[in-house]
């Protein structure tokens, strides 16, 4: 498989015009556009015009901008679209389904009835060791 760079980064190429989208806004740091694969109608992807590989890689500001415009598109999605509601989502690495290796998070208008399927089955919850793991986690944050 081709390795993913910069280089060769369809969204980048997006951002700068050289592949052609359906555009729904754009500032100094931020553009977004149609899922050209939608997953319902108005299914919108939010991208920074700086390449970073993922969600996690992106800085604060970045990613604050980012989703104040993924919140604005929600919104839009559900007053002038007719959604009834909207799944947020940004994946990170190809484990959790990441293919296009530029962040981006998806934004997917909701409508009664659209058989979309969006989510995940609980594990057993006794498989996992909660208060070993919250207190991993708590640390790791307070670091
Ligand atoms: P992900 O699997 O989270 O990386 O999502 C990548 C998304 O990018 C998929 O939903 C694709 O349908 C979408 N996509 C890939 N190429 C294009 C393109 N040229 N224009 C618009 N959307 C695209
Ligand atoms: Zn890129």
């Amino acid at each position: 498989m081709a390795k993913h760079t910069e280089d060769n980064c369809v969204f980048c190429k997006i951002v700068k015009g050289e592949i052609s989208s359906y555009k729904v806004y754009e500032d100094d740091d931020i553009y977004a556009f149609l899922d050209i694969s939608p997953a319902s109608k108005g299914h919108v992807l939010v991208t920074t015009k700086e390449h970073f590989q993922n969600f996690l890689m992106v800085p604060r500001d970045l990613v604050e901008k980012a989703f104040m415009v993924a919140q604005k598109i929600g919104q839009v999605q559900m007053s002038l679209l007719g959604a009834e509601g909207v799944n947020v989502l940004t994946n990170v690495n190809e484990v959790a389904g990441q293919s296009v290796m530029h962040f981006h998070i998806h934004v997917i208008p909701r409508y009664r009835d659209d058989s979309l399927e969006i989510g995940f089955k609980p594990k057993m919850i006794q498989k996992y060791d909660l208060p070993v793991l919250a207190e991993q986690l708590h640390k790791g944050l307070s670091k």
